[in-house]
């Protein structure tokens, strides 16, 4: 039951994350027991995969595989109703029952290529999961803290505080002018690769104006108006990333030195290139933009259909 049309990977939740019943540890100790319950396994934040897909164990096989203190994520109840979740394996997998059954797998690599109700499930449990490992110890007073709510959120024995998943905003924009769009590039791009300018929201600041800040540090234009396209939940370790095209007053690049690289603008036909396979500008370079996981592509590609 998609909410809007959403292109971006990651996005497009498929499961009814039953927020009121997982804060019961009862229930939620049945639906790991749940005969038709379903287990995703991750081991260094990576997937466990085959060629079909995602490798889906009974929610009763947890203790067996990873252990019974293994941290596990309730990732939430299909239209089914079955329970999914998620652990982590710490054993070694060559000693494991599952050794011929797939291999953890890079998650960028794995979203490229794993049907899509899959990489949004296996992007949130890699967040939930990755925030966990980093915040074991209480903000407020230091102590250990512990998870509760099926990994949606710890709690602080010592000092009762309550410590939530961590989400954070980055505005990623298409600067726009006439029939033109710029695009950027960064120094560890590959070569070749321009992508959509970037950064993130910073306190007290709304998104449009964390827009036109981002694209007037980077390269230097003045935003006149900024239009929302999508947001992606991006689990690098846990942005939301806020797609948006900025209109722009004409003038010359101005680079950051420390951000951008090279700032150019491109044509709709150069862009088209640029999104499939790649275009050789006018100065003989060859180019491309991001692949349609990003949604940096989405935002090119966006902008080419309108035209
Ligand atoms: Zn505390």
């Amino acid at each position: 039951m998609p909410l809007l049309s959403n292109p971006n990977a990651f996005a497009d939740y498929p499961l009814d994350k039953a927020g009121f019943r997982r804060r019961d540890a009862q229930w939620l100790a049945d639906a790991l027991q749940h005969e038709a319950s379903q287990l995703a396994l991750m081991r260094n934040l990576q997937p466990f995969c085959n060629e079909e897909g995602t490798v889906w164990f009974a929610g009763a096989a947890r203790d067996a595989l990873c252990g019974s203190e293994a941290l596990t994520i309730f990732l939430g109840v299909d239209t089914e109703g079955r329970p999914h979740f998620a652990a982590e394996m710490k054993r070694d997998p060559a000693d494991s029952v599952i050794a011929d059954m797939g291999a953890f797998e890079d998650m960028r690599a794995a979203a490229g290529r794993l049907p899509d109700r899959e990489v949004a499930m296996l992007g949130c449990a890699k967040t939930l999961l990755e925030w966990h490992a980093r915040h074991m110890f209480c903000a407020n007073c230091g102590g250990a803290s512990v998870i509760v709510d099926g990994g949606w959120k710890r709690e602080c024995p010592a000092c009762k505080a309550e410590h939530f998943p961590r989400v954070d905003p980055v505005v990623i924009m298409l600067p726009v002018l006439g029939d033109r769009c710029c695009v950027g590039r960064q120094a560890r791009f590959p070569r070749g690769m321009f992508s959509a300018l970037a950064g993130f929201v910073e306190p007290g600041e709304s998104l449009e104006e964390a827009c036109a800040r981002e694209v007037l540090e980077e390269v230097g234009l003045v935003a006149t108006n900024v239009r929302y396209h999508s947001t992606q939940p991006w689990p690098f370790p846990h942005s939301l990333m806020i797609g948006l095209f900025a209109d722009v007053a004409d003038g010359p690049f101005t680079l950051d030195p420390e951000e951008i690289d090279e700032a150019i603008w491109l044509t709709r036909e150069e862009a088209r290139g640029a999104l499939t396979g790649g275009v050789t500008l006018a100065d003989g370079r060859r180019i491309f933009v991001p692949p349609p996981m990003a949604i940096a592509h989405q935002l090119v590609k966006a902008w080419v259909q309108t035209g």
